[in-house]
């Protein structure tokens, strides 16, 4: 008989994971949105000012991993902050890379939010710049209320 692959349990990480580190204030990000069960914080490299991150706090790897009760508050959390990206731009992405070869890196749910300005592409631009500390206060500003 073959080995029995293990499986991890549902909602805990098999490896440390970054993004339960910072749902759980164990690491530092720029939060710009909190309720029980979702949050959304600055991309460390983002793409474009504001580049937002929203995630479940439950640790699941991928939407597919999400209950049918987890659906409502993701989609409201995710409108809410697409309300506030809209403050910047209009024009944004929202995006979820599912698996290695789509280029997921951190597995852990997220959806990005990327604003557009103009009709640059930024997924074509070589390297992405660590978010500066000052600007990422004034877009924390913007984001975080209402
Ligand atoms: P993905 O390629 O879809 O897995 O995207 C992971 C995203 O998480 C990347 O855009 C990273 O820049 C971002 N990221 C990784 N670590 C952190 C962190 N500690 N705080 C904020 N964003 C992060
Ligand atoms: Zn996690």
């Amino acid at each position: 008989m073959g080995a029995i692959p293990l499986r991890p349990v549902m909602g805990a990480p098999s490896t440390p994971c970054i993004f339960c580190d910072i749902a759980a204030h164990r690491a530092e990000a720029h939060i710009v949105y909190e309720d029980e069960t979702t949050m959304a914080f600055l991309d460390i490299f983002p793409f474009t000012d504001g580049h937002t991150l929203v995630i479940p706090k439950r640790h699941v790897d991928r939407l597919t991993d999400l209950q049918e009760s987890e659906y409502q508050p993701m989609l409201r959390t995710l409108s809410t902050i697409c309300r506030r990206v809209e403050r910047l731009s209009s024009d944004y992405n929202i995006g979820v890379n599912q698996g290695p070869f789509a280029g997921q890196i951190v597995f852990h749910l997220h959806f990005h939010l990327i604003p557009r300005y103009g009709p640059g592409n930024p997924f074509l631009e070589r390297g992405r710049v660590r978010l500066d500390e000052s600007a990422a206060v004034g877009i924390r500003q913007k984001l975080a209320s209402g």
